[in-house]
């Protein structure tokens, strides 16, 4: 049975990791949150982690409080989320932190050789060449958690080369705002932007998901895992979520992965891995289903894809820059201090003010990290 040090479980992906960890009995060596203290306590009661930490210091010392009754080693702050990814037992280290404050502990637990389930896909964003280069040097295996790689994954095993691999095609669902104009997104609100049609997910990524600024960062992911250009990635809409992506080789020929919309499955895929163990996911039923549809994405209404696409394409910092910007704009929309529509506005007006550097350091990203947030508010007025 494997061990699992899980960051982020308090969020959606988090929970959903436990409910994997209960049905098939995987022992959780540590659990880390940023600051839920009632839903951590919980997890911590019902599995028993070795270890424990919570970014916020004050809900840290509460919990401390709270579960000194057991066993568990409560830690705080930053340091103790990359405690918990790098030290003690778990040989794999699930990340499901959101945005790219978990590049730091996966960056740790691969210089500790803990293979890596990434459900945090700005990290490889952000920092893509330094993950990658690190679990090169390392022998460490980055699996992926999001959906789509999870498929590309998939129909990669049993590849006969990599050179035979033409084309990655990932689906989108096209997220609550699919066929709307630009003059009609002027007016979306929050709740609006918040009702995702087939996911249930945490509130920055549902908002990713009605920009499509989330298909960007998976853009940038798949080159990253798969190590391809970004050139050889397309994107189509499919509304149903049932095709989870496609792979297409030299030959024409297209290989899927299909199965409900339900997360447990690639989180639990990424911790069986090379095994495949029953789910409790549904069973797919084509004849239930029907018909499948398949759309070419508006990118004019929809920039935040070209946005990603350009920012890859020339390297360096800008995949962090877009990212950084992004979070900071996702995070002032979500405030109610900014429009819609000036989420991709934000965006690439920010990335043109970028210093580049192609050859950049940890600190270089979290320099361009704490830049492109200034950047943001300043040119939203704030
Ligand atoms: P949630 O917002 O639901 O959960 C985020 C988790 O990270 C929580 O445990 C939260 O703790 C913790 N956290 C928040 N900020 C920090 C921080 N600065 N440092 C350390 N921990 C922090 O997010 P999701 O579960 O939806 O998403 C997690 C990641 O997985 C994202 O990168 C997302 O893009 C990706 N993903 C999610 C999918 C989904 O279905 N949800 C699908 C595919 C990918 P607290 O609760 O205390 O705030
Ligand atoms: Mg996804």
């Amino acid at each position: 049975m494997k061990t699992i040090n899980l960051l982020g479980s308090t969020g959606s992906i988090g929970v959903q990791t436990l409910d994997v960890a209960r049905e098939h009995g995987y022992k959780i060596e540590a659990l880390t949150a940023y600051s839920n203290v009632d839903i951590i306590e919980n997890q911590i009661r019902e599995f028993r982690p070795q270890y424990a930490a919570l970014v916020d210091e004050k809900a840290a010392a509460d919990l401390k409080v709270r579960v000194s009754d057991l066993p568990v080693k409560v830690l705080s702050g930053m340091e103790g989320v990359c405690f918990c990814a790098s030290e003690g037992k778990g040989e794999i280290t699930l990340n499901a932190v959101v945005g790219m404050a978990g590049l730091k502990p996966t960056l740790d637990a691969i210089g500790a050789g803990k293979t890596i389930a990434l459900a945090n896909k700005e990290t490889l964003v952000a920092g893509g060449k330094l993950v990658t280069n690190a679990a090169k040097k390392n022998g460490v295996s980055i699996l992926p958690v999001d959906s789509e790689h999870s498929a590309i994954f998939q129909c990669l095993l049993g590849a006969p080369s990599n050179k035979a691999l033409k084309r990655i095609i990932l689906t989108a669902s096209g997220g609550p705002f699919f066929g709307k104009t630009k003059e009609e997104l002027e007016k979306v609100t929050l709740s609006d932007a918040l009702k995702h049609p087939s996911w249930s997910m945490g509130q920055k990524i549902t908002i990713d998901s009605a920009t499509m600024f989330n298909k960007g960062l998976e853009l940038i992911e798949a080159v990253w895992l798969f190590d391809v250009s970004a050139d050889m990635i397309d994107i189509v809409v499919h509304r149903e979520s049932i095709v989870h992506s496609l792979i297409e080789y030299d030959d024409n020929s297209v290989i899927a992965q299909l199965g409900h919309p339900d997360m447990r499955l690639p989180i639990q895929f990424a911790i069986t891995y090379p095994e495949r163990y029953p789910s409790p996911e549904k069973q797919l039923d084509l004849w239930e289903i029907g018909k499948l549809s398949f759309y070419k994405p508006d990118y004019e209404t929809f920039p935040c894809m070209d946005i990603c696409r350009a920012a890859i394409r020339k390297g360096g910092l800008y995949p962090a820059a877009v990212n950084c910007a992004n979070e900071e704009a996702n995070l002032l929309f979500r405030q109610g201090k900014i429009s819609f529509l000036d989420i991709p506005r934000l965006i690439a007006e920010a990335a043109e003010e970028l210093n580049d550097k192609q050859d950049y350091s940890l600190e270089d990203v979290y320099n361009t990290d704490s830049f492109m947030r200034e950047i943001v508010r300043k040119l939203a007025k704030i």
